[in-house]
């Protein structure tokens, strides 16, 4: 460790980002406390779309995971997007049947990402491709702002907010491929299925999904 880095862990130490407890040394961004008691999702997660093929979570959104969550998109913590990739990397590696040709993710709208100074989900694939040694692109934009998601109630309500929000940004690195698509929370899959369509509109093979955390 550098002389740098030693005297920034005295001012700043290194905290857990799921129960901000200081770490130890040898810890990796989370807590051996946490690594035991995290909401770990049954069967990785795994839920079945109508436009996407499965979408895998290795966490549930609850407790501390939640917790941690809103401070990653709200509070500015956008350093834990490399503790997160280690998670969604690992999800993706434990299902085998999870084949894809390109990692890209669900945008914020350009005024959103404006007003929070960076895009989670995109910071979310960037991490989780460096994980796996690959490399993610942008294959969707949303042009305007719509109501949160998390603001509305039941799945068609959500659905509706979200139609027609997201469009194909370049056809031709998506034409053919199979796309893993990724978003940090999924509660009703509404998003998910509308970015899967639009994706498979603009010619994509197939479209698989992975997001951090999911309603329990
Ligand atoms: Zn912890």
């Amino acid at each position: 460790m550098s002389f740098f880095s030693s005297i920034l862990d005295l001012l700043f130490p290194p905290k857990c980002v799921f129960c901000s407890r200081v770490l130890n040394k040898t810890d990796d961004g989370w807590c051996d406390r946490c690594t035991e008691a995290l909401p770990y999702a049954d069967n990785h997660g795994r839920q079945d779309g109508e436009t996407f093929d499965f979408c895998v979570s290795p966490l549930y959104y609850t407790g501390v995971v939640r917790r941690s969550i809103l401070r990653y998109k709200f509070r500015g913590a956008s350093h834990y997007a490399a503790v997160y990739g280690k998670f969604l990397a690992e999800c993706i590696c434990e299902n085998p049947d999870l084949s894809y040709d390109l990692i890209s993710w669900v945008p914020l709208s350009s005024r959103r990402k404006r007003s929070r100074g960076y895009d989670q989900a995109m910071l979310l694939a960037l991490a989780t491709a460096l994980e796996l040694d690959e490399v993610a692109a942008q294959t969707l934009i949303k042009p305007l702002d719509v109501q949160a998601q998390s603001e509305l109630g039941d799945k068609a309500e959500r659905s509706a907010n979200i139609s027609g929000a997201y469009i194909a940004s370049d056809t031709d690195i998506i034409a053919g491929k199979r796309v893993l698509l990724i978003d940090d929370v999924v509660t009703t899959c509404s998003t998910l299925e509308e970015c899967a369509g639009v994706l498979l509109a603009a010619g994509a093979a197939g479209v698989i999904c992975a997001a951090l955390a999911r309603g329990e």
